[in-house]
């Protein structure tokens, strides 16, 4: 199985990502997880990286591709995997098909959280005074909220013409919302 889970930032998708792949036994690939390893550990990537995502910025497509083209290719990404929080722009959608027709693969479902906007705000403000992490200022929030409807949300239509698309409600309970998305995927 291989899942693209979409949503604004603050929907939640982290928490059902890993509820998901525990269920299904895939791997889960957070594309800002792998990206906070790289800076974390000081590499070319991670240097690259780091000031875009600490303005709450896009880090630059080519380095997402070339990063997710080898990782995909990964043994560990044989028994399928969720992808979260990528593709995150029409270039990387565009270049994610290239990538997965050269190795074989296809997405099987993309499911997309849905949740008002203030809603979400609110959530990465008490989220970023618990975690401490460093793009959860409410200034860096709204970038990425905005960068979210600018670019990503075109995906939506991009999965739903491939019928690949389901929207679901990301309000409510975290079982609730797991039990929405397992009603897709099962
Ligand atoms: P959130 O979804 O809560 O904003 P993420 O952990 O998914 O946070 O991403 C944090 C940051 O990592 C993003 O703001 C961005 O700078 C960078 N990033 C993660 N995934 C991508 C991607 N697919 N393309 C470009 N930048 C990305």
């Amino acid at each position: 199985m291989r899942i693209i889970l979409m949503g604004p930032p603050g929907v939640g998708k982290g928490t059902q990502a890993n509820r998901i792949v525990d269920k299904f036994g895939i791997i889960h690939l957070s594309t800002g997880d792998i990206l906070r390893a790289e800076v974390g550990g000081n590499t070319d990537v991670g240097k690259k990286a780091k000031k875009f995502m600490d303005a709450g910025q896009l880090v630059p497509d080519e380095l997402l591709l070339n990063m997710m083209e080898n990782r995909l290719q990964q043994k560990d990404c044989k028994k399928g995997y969720l992808l979260d929080g990528f593709p995150r722009t029409i270039t990387q959608a565009e270049g994610l098909e290239l990538i997965l027709k050269k190795i074989n693969h296809s997405i099987n479902y993309v499911i997309s959280l849905t949740a008002d906007e203030t809603e979400l705000v609110n959530r990465l403000v008490l989220r970023g005074k618990e975690s401490g992490r460093s793009d959860d200022t409410e200034e860096v929030i709204k970038e990425r909220q905005q960068v979210y409807w600018e670019l990503t949300s075109p995906l939506l239509e991009f999965y739903r013409e491939r019928n690949l698309l389901f929207e679901v409600n990301g309000l409510g309970t975290i079982s609730e919302i797991t039990n929405r998305i397992l009603n897709v995927l099962e």
